[in-house]
């Protein structure tokens, strides 16, 4: 019986493929894909300078060496192999000034702890993050970054300079709105670099060749014909007796279950559901606009250059990471939605909805909790499962296949990922 069980997955994100490669072993499954290319926000763009060209990441690039379990193990499976990946900063003002560097890792001339503009920035914002770590080990989502900060009790200046700057340039969000944030949210990312920050460097991990490697490799385990690109849904309804009627761009067809992996404000489009509707509508967004371009956005002296630069100007700052070196340039990542300075060429672009990590995702996430799996229609997405990030995408793909039944090797070689800092893991 169940080997004939009919379901659908929609949206081929990191959460929608792990899902469909994890049904796959037992049952009929069909994963639709809206663009033309698998990944959703893990997407490459290739890019082109002076007749040489470039594959460049548009978004998740850093994965945590910590509670990333789920992420490494599939890498692992798939024997895609990962690398480590600077996490260095610099806060710089518009002008280009530094307010703080931390250990520089320049590519082409590795840095030292001499470049630090002060050891005591470095230990406030350890501090920070700590705290942060503090946050999430008693799964506190719902303390603001504005209520938070004061209880440490550090100093105005680097609050204002350093603090406030890379949590807005982090989130692409503008300091009144940063200030909303979870703090838990706010830096947990980097948190879950900190104990090598004690070697006055810290590192992140990445996919060899860039973040897309480990979803092609993903999707070449797929079935031919299991993944439908180009192929956007336009409605789901339930039926009575617990089917599920789906519309999309080629036609329509019936599942016994639907698995729903797009962004919420997405779903709430297609889902044919007055109740699921309203509890997709609580997950607060704002668009977002990400660029890939070779000038710097600001002329940055050497000593102050790091991978990641965060521009402060004083209603938001912007974050700009390297993204790669092609025909003799630099190339840079940027988000421009909040920035006041805009590139003067850009190679590739990206507009989309961002998830805000406000206090109130939670209470968002509980309300879809309590519908899941009614109508026999699922949620699965990193914005189902704590904080929005690649490992938290990969988890809620491996719990929807769980809660389908799905029972084999796949499924057994993963095991159960752990999480020390409750990163990734439902929450009640
Ligand atoms: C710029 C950026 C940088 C990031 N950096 C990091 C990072 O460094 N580390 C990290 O851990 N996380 C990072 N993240 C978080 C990231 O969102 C997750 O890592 C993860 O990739 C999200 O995967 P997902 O499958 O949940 O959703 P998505 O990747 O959004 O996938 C949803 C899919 O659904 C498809 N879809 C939408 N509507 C329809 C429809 N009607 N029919 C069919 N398909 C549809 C979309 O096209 C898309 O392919 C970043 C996110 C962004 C935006």
């Amino acid at each position: 019986m169940l080997a004939t069980m009919r379901i659908a997955v929609i949206g081929a994100g990191a959460s929608g493929l792990v899902a469909t490669w994890l049904l796959q072993p037992n049952y009929d499954v069909t994963c639709f894909e809206a663009s033309n290319d698998l990944g959703g926000n893990a997407q490459k763009r290739i890019v082109h300078v002076g007749g040489e060209s470039l594959s460049v990441q548009l978004g998740p690039t850093f994965m945590m060496p910590k509670d990333y379990s789920a992420f490494f193990k599939i890498l692992s499976i798939l024997e895609v192999p990962s690398e480590r990946t600077p996490m260095q900063l610099s806060v710089l003002d518009d002008q280009g000034r530094a307010h703080f560097i931390s250990p520089s890792l320049h590519p082409f001339r590795l840095g030292s702890l001499s470049n630090l503009t002060s050891t005591k920035d470095l230990y406030y914002l350890r501090a920070i993050l700590n705290e942060t770590l503090k946050l999430a080990k008693k799964s506190d989502k719902s303390t603001t970054w504005h209520d938070f900060i004061p209880f440490l009790d550090l100093p105005k200046d680097f609050i204002h300079s350093v603090a406030y700057p890379i949590v807005s340039g982090f989130f692409g969000l503008n300091y009144e709105t940063a200030s909303q944030i979870s703090a838990y949210c706010a830096l947990l990312y980097m948190a879950l670099c900190l104990p090598t920050l004690s070697n006055g460097v810290q590192f992140a991990r990445s996919v060899v060749g860039g973040t897309h490697r480990w979803i092609e490799a993903l999707g070449d385990r797929l079935r031919v014909g299991t993944v439908q690109l180009d192929c956007p849904v336009t409605r789901i309804k339930p039926l009575p007796g617990g089917k599920v009627i789906l519309e999309h761009a080629q036609g329509e067809e019936i599942f016994d279950h639907v698995v729903v992996t797009t962004q919420p404000w997405s779903a709430a489009e297609f889902i044919d559901d007055e109740e699921i509707v309203r509890a997709l509508q609580k997950f607060p967004s704002l668009p977002a606009e990400i660029a890939i371009h070779p000038d710097p956005l600001v002329p940055v002296a050497n000593k102050a250059w790091s991978p990641a630069m965060i521009f402060a100007g004083t209603e938001s700052s912007q974050l700009s990471t390297f993204a790669g070196s092609l025909g003799g340039q630099k190339l840079y990542r940027s988000w421009i939605t909040e920035g006041t300075k805009t590139p003067k060429s850009i190679l590739a672009h990206h507009t989309f909805r961002h998830l805000v990590p406000l206090p109130e995702v939670v209470d968002a996430q509980r309300s879809i909790q309590s519908i899941n799996a009614k109508g026999s229609i699922h949620f699965a997405g990193a914005w189902t499962h704590d904080l929005d990030s690649h490992e938290a995408a990969i988890r809620s793909g491996i719990g929807a296949a769980k809660a389908l039944g799905a029972n084999n090797l796949l499924l057994s070689k993963i095991g159960s990922p752990t999480a020390r800092y409750g990163f990734g893991v439902k929450e009640a």
